[in-house]
């Protein structure tokens, strides 16, 4: 366990498992930053300016309008979905703490810019109104998704028609009215990776929307892969906490401007704490997916040794990465991972009853460990059969590894497998 002891922040996407080669430098020239250092600095940048050391905390809803020129100017520029240049006017068009969360973000995910949701599926149901307009209502997607996603998306709520495909198939299932691709990667809960610049090259003029939630901009970047949008669920790692319900998606500047057009109308506005939080949380973005990374490691080689676990699925494994995705697409597996046990249904319940240290929770990406039945929680609206198909059985498990220590966690899980 002696890799737990020192996190490997590197930045190369093949650095996960090589040591960290200090190239010399010309004198006096810094280096591009890496990650941690842009996700420590991201969205402060006029601190000095502003003499403070932590964001400002704005909780207006309104905004005194002495100039009604300005005002007038402001609220033409936020009604074609820019940010405001001066006044914001009121709460629901702009909020300056949430925005310093959005530009924090958009630098992490080398976007122009990012727009906040009040959570993932206000913000995935703000790219399928945005996208998904006049005779073009056709979503194709690949599963596994997040089941609220799969379920917005099957139940036709929108007025969408969503074609469900495997990931070689999409380029056979774009129309003339395919208005957007949609994947997730990691794939939630099975943890399958989908080859993102394959499907971009499949989708062809049709924007791809990755949800990239289980990853988080530290471990993959979809936007320089080709994708159009990254979209996230901020409750999961971003916020890292457990809590902030929040979404965010990071695209082009021309892109945001149809989703805050979409969010000013439909008001699933983030909260300024929430943004406030969410800004908080980016500093340790790295240091914790690392650090938390090791451990779900740790817990998958213990899990696959275990007689009662019939099989784990994580990318960390072997032949869990059969594309070849791991430091191509993605710097490192992740903290997220998903076990099945032999005795089915009966023996999840009685795993779920037996911890100590793992919180039996829906959710992921907090500082504790998290763990989940999906086919009776995150994922029972969806589709039986395509739950089947998917992999998602009775005694599937699935563990969102925190931040404690991995050999607590692992005595923890197999105290409670001597149960199951
Ligand atoms: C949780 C989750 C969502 C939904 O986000 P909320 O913030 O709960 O609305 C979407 N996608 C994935 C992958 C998720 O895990």
């Amino acid at each position: 366990m002696n890799a737990l002891q020192t996190p490997r922040i590197l930045d190369s996407p093949s650095s996960s498992k090589t040591p960290a080669k200090v190239l010399p430098m010309p004198r006096g020239v810094r280096p591009e930053p890496g990650f941690a250092t842009r996700a420590v600095h991201a969205g402060r940048e006029d601190f000095a300016r502003l003499g403070v050391h932590a964001p400002p905390l704005d909780l207006s809803t309104t905004y005194p309008l002495h100039d009604l020129d300005e005002a007038i100017h402001s609220f033409d520029d936020m009604a074609a979905g820019a940010k405001p240049q001066g006044n914001a006017i009121y709460s629901r068009l702009h909020n300056p703490t949430v925005g310093r969360f959005e530009e924090a973000l958009a630098q992490l995910e080398n976007a122009e810019a990012s727009v906040a949701f009040a959570s993932g599926m206000a913000a995935l149901t703000a790219l399928v109104l945005a996208l998904c307009q006049g005779d073009k209502k056709h979503v194709v997607a690949v599963r596994p998704l997040y089941g609220g996603s799969d379920h917005l998306l099957s139940s036709d709520l929108l007025g969408t028609t969503t074609e469900f495909v495997e990931p070689n198939g999409i380029a056979a299932a774009v129309r003339a009215d395919t208005a957007m691709v949609l994947i997730e990667t990691p794939g939630n809960p099975t943890v399958h990776l989908v080859d993102i610049a394959a499907v971009v090259a499949q989708a062809g003029a049709v924007p791809v929307v990755v949800d990239s939630t289980f990853a988080t901009p530290y471990l993959q970047q979809p936007l320089k892969l080709g994708a159009s949008y990254v979209l996230h669920s901020a409750t999961k790692f971003l916020g890292g906490h457990g809590d902030v319900l929040a979404g965010v998606v990071a695209t082009s500047e021309s892109r945001a401007r149809a989703l805050r057009q979409v969010r000013i109308l439909t008001g699933a506005v983030l909260h300024p704490l929430a943004g406030y939080l969410l800004h908080r949380g980016l500093p340790t973005l790295a240091a914790r997916v690392s650090y938390a990374q090791e451990g779900a490691q740790f817990l998958a080689e213990a899990l696959l040794r275990h007689p009662k676990v019939r099989r784990v699925e994580y990318p960390g494994l072997p032949g869990g990465d059969p594309l070849g995705l791991l430091g191509r697409q993605m710097r490192g597996p992740g903290a997220v991972l998903a076990f099945e046990v032999t005795s089915g249904f009966e023996g999840a319940r009685r795993l779920l009853a037996h911890l100590e240290w793992l919180t039996p929770a829906v959710s992921l990406g907090a500082a504790d460990s998290l763990i989940q039945h999906p086919a009776g929680l995150t994922h029972r609206l969806v589709d039986p059969a395509a739950r089947a198909a998917q992999g998602i059985t009775e005694g599937l498990l699935r563990v969102s590894v925190g931040l404690e220590d991995p050999r607590d966690l692992w005595a923890d899980l197999e105290a409670a497998l001597a149960k199951a």
